[in-house]
């Protein structure tokens, strides 16, 4: 018997051990190989209003990630472009050491939650997104990313659940999510629903049309789609090749026609599940893969002014530490010593129209507060300019005396009423 309990408790400690990663603590060697060039972004002001956003999740991807990447890409990242930098403290309002649901709910809807919810906040009330916030403005909105839709950064900007595991729940919230485009993995829980319902067919209804390979993908020509591009997450970079990078850009594109701009945001998805099983080499893959993207966003906002670009992490993963490498070579030594998060700043970087509001150090629901404030001053300015004309035509044809006030008296009721936020900035303009 007490031979019985010993092997229980060998053998506990050795599955322990296997489930938590095989390397941990082993110092492990990436090469590159052949290293990728970057582009030289162009000398943008940063004093335009904002019109567009592209909002880029690094999952899992801290300061030493970054550097580690830097030196393996032989001295040189897509990031290194960005002329404003800043940290934001990742801690959720239950854990000093957060998770990608209350992390994504923070990037997602400025409050800080309970590990574990997913667009909630501690007391279970329904938090708007960006993506919300920014369809109210008039404007349009995207997501790529290299997960199942369902998992939980993505989750964060259109489900409320109170459980990021209830991947069935949040699958439901896709077809009401106000996402006009849609790239990602996840189309086992959107059919075959314990619940009956086709989550697709539902969409179809909506207006979009559903792709559900890189073909299909890449032969849409506009309008609202949802492409799913695989049964769970995407597969490795090695397989997938550059669909992030090229689904971002026919993204940008496509939302572009929206005169009032667009708001998307993009997940580099699985750096954080590589640096969990402490892999090295994939995560490398995976980060210059979101490099890349960064990259083709970098390019695309140079030549589009009144784009603010905002990368950042919701935590750091897998306690990666370098111990040396060759810059010229394209070689890292590293350990990680762990295989969980942890809670080091995650890395803000920002480029383009209003990027200077993102220097400093803060938390992390104030990079959703930064952003919303400048898309927010863009409508309000463009609301201004609208009224100054209205007025300017009433004088023309002489009726301001009488029209003005009126108009006032309405437009004042009407911001009272609908949102407070919109009375305070009525107040302003009046
Ligand atoms: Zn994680």
């Amino acid at each position: 018997m007490r031979f019985k309990w010993a092997a229980c408790y060998v053998w506990g400690i050795v599955a322990v051990t296997m489930t938590a990663s095989p390397s941990l603590g082993k110092e492990q060697i990436f090469s590159i190989g052949k290293d990728y060039p970057v582009v030289k972004p162009g000398d943008v002001s940063s004093d335009e209003p904002v019109k567009n956003v592209v909002y880029m999740i690094g999952d899992g991807m801290g300061f030493s990630h970054i550097f580690t990447a830097w030196v393996a890409n032989k001295g040189k990242l897509n990031l290194d472009g960005f002329p404003v930098a800043g940290m934001a403290r990742t801690w959720c309002a239950d854990k000093v050491i957060t998770d990608s649901a209350a992390a994504g709910t923070a990037l997602a809807c400025g409050s800080k939650t309970k590990k574990g919810m997913v667009g909630l906040s501690p007391s279970g009330e329904r938090l708007d997104s960006l993506i919300v916030h920014a369809a109210d403005m008039g404007k349009s909105t995207g997501m790529v990313v290299t997960c199942d839709v369902t998992d939980a950064t993505p989750a964060s900007f259109f489900a409320h659940v109170p459980k990021r595991t209830m991947a069935w729940d949040i699958a439901s919230f896709l077809p009401a999510s106000r996402i006009d485009f849609l790239v990602a993995g996840g189309l086992s829980k959107l059919q075959k629903r314990p619940d009956g319902r086709d989550i697709l067919g539902e969409m179809k209804k909506e207006g979009y049309s559903i792709a559900l390979d890189r073909a299909e993908l890449e032969a849409s020509t506009g309008g609202r789609l949802c492409a799913i591009l695989a049964p769970g997450h995407l597969a490795h970079p090695g397989e997938r090749g550059d669909v992030m990078s090229k689904a971002v850009k026919k993204g940008l594109d496509v939302l572009a026609r929206n005169k009032k701009g667009f708001f998307m945001v993009v997940e580099g998805s699985k750096i954080d599940k590589a640096a969990h099983k402490n892999d090295l080499g994939l995560m490398m893959e995976e980060i210059f893969d979101f490099d890349r993207t960064i990259g083709v966003v970098l390019q695309w906002a140079s030549s589009h002014p009144g784009t603010l670009v905002v990368v950042t992490a919701d935590h750091n993963t897998g306690g990666l530490t370098l111990l040396g490498g060759d810059k010229e070579k394209g070689e890292v030594i590293c350990h990680f010593s762990s295989g969980e998060h942890n809670e080091a700043a995650a890395p803000v970087f920002a480029f383009g129209a209003g990027a200077e509001k993102f220097t400093g150090i803060y938390e992390n629901t104030d990079i959703q507060k930064k952003i919303l404030e400048a898309m927010k001053h863009d409508s309000a300015r463009k609301e201004s300019r609208k009224k100054a004309c209205h007025q300017k035509h009433l004088g023309e044809v002489g009726l301001e005396k009488q029209a003005v006030p009126l108009a006032q008296i309405t437009g004042f009721f009407t911001a009272l009423y609908f949102r407070v936020d919109l009375f305070v900035e009525y107040c302003t303009i009046l």
